[in-house]
């Protein structure tokens, strides 16, 4: 099998072939971060003419570095959700034309599946039912996976994603957003003491795993509007004399912000091992696990539990289209696939794209256990 996965529900761009072994034959992505940079976030109808004006060139090149041309490919595999619906519609309408032109089968995949199911194809010891972590700019979410498909969602977000805090405080620090709020926060927390400012723990008396990032935010803000950061002064400009006070800031937003990470995985590895006692993996994906802070106080965790971290290599946790080839694969191998849509019918406005589109079941019991 040689799958093609396309990926357009954010702000990146991204194609890959990937072969049923798990070689990756190509992969390339384009990244909007530079445009998102300049207008402060994703303004959807903006990153929709992104899409528009790069995919055919980036399926164009996916192919080309691989060497083959459409008729070598099973399968095209295409993110239909969740994510924005105008960007979404430009990933599914070229697969489809793709599909349909060339007679071939198309897999409807969701995006934070390939985000887990990924770690599948970088560690061939990943079996079913693990853990994973989920951490993006969008989601935060715990996700028993017991089988291909077959999901028990045991946290999510009551309001904000990590991602989305790390992208705000790194706005707000006045830091160069154009690789991502994330790294660049990352890096400047490195100079920063993490036990300057005191930030509190988020939902410390909620014994559940779900998450808040939105007071968090808040505290951030205050602590910046405190110390009279000029937050307009970008970090890089040569009168910039706060630059301790800011990675202060940095680092103190980093340690609480993981912490809570940290103290949710703890809860939820005993909840998963009394449901399914023969997990022995947590996964950790999406764009903040790319961080390697994040990584390693992640793995403290998991170890300290008889259990084994995988996470992707960073080019994986952040959006990319291997993850949606790769899960394409998966759904293939059990017959999970729509057959080609006829070539006439291949750019017809409706289509089944999932803007909202929840990841398996609420685990029930756990409003109970939180008790
Ligand atoms: P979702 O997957 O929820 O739909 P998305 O697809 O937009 O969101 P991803 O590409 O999966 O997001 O992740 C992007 C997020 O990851 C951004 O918020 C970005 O700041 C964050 N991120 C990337 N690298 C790092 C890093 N080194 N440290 C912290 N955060 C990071
Ligand atoms: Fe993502």
């Amino acid at each position: 099998l040689v799958i093609l996965g396309i990926e357009t529900s954010c702000d990146d761009t991204a194609a890959a072939i990937v072969r049923s072994d798990g070689e990756i034959l190509s992969q390339v992505v384009s990244s909007q971060a530079d445009l998102l940079s300049r207008y402060g976030g994703v303004a959807p109808k903006m990153a929709e003419e992104a899409h528009v004006q790069v995919i055919d060139q980036v399926v164009q090149q996916a192919l080309d570095n691989a060497n083959l041309t459409e008729v070598d490919l099973s399968a095209v595999a295409v993110t239909i959700g969740p994510g924005l619906s105008l960007c979404l519609r430009v990933g599914v309408q070229k697969a489809r034309r793709i599909a349909g032109k060339f007679n071939l089968p198309i897999i409807g995949i969701h995006h934070m599946e390939a985000h887990a199911l990924v770690a599948r194809l970088i560690d061939k010891e990943l079996q079913f039912p693990f853990l994973a972590l989920l951490i993006s700019g969008g989601h935060n979410l715990l996700i028993l996976a017991h089988d291909l498909g077959h999901y028990l969602q045991l946290g999510t977000t009551i309001d904000d994603a990590i991602g989305e805090a790390y992208d705000k405080t790194a706005r707000w620090l006045g830091l160069d957003m154009g690789k991502g709020g994330g790294p660049a926060l990352e890096e400047l927390a490195r100079e920063g003491d993490p036990d300057s400012v005191k930030f509190s723990i988020p939902m410390k008396q909620h014994k559940d795993c779900n998450f808040s990032y939105a007071g968090l935010k808040t505290q951030v803000r205050i602590a910046i509007e405190s110390r009279n950061v000029n937050t307009y002064n970008p970090i890089s400009a040569a009168d910039c004399q706060d630059r301790k006070s800011r990675a202060d800031i940095a680092a103190s937003f980093q340690r609480v912000a993981v912490l809570h990470l940290e103290e949710r995985c703890q809860r939820a590895i005993g909840w998963a091992l009394s449901i399914a006692p023969s997990i022995k993996h947590l996964v950790v994906s999406g764009g903040v696990a790319s961080n390697l802070y994040v990584r390693s106080r992640l793995d403290h965790v998991v170890t300290m539990n008889g259990l084994r971290l995988v996470c992707p290599p960073p080019n994986l946790c952040t959006d990319n289209g291997v993850m949606v080839a790769w899960t394409g694969i998966e759904h293939f191998r059990m017959g999970r696939f729509d057959p080609p849509p006829p070539a006439d019918e291949a750019d017809d406005f409706v289509f089944d794209l999932r803007p909202r589109w929840p990841l398996g079941e609420e685990y029930a019991e756990g409003r109970s256990e939180a008790r």
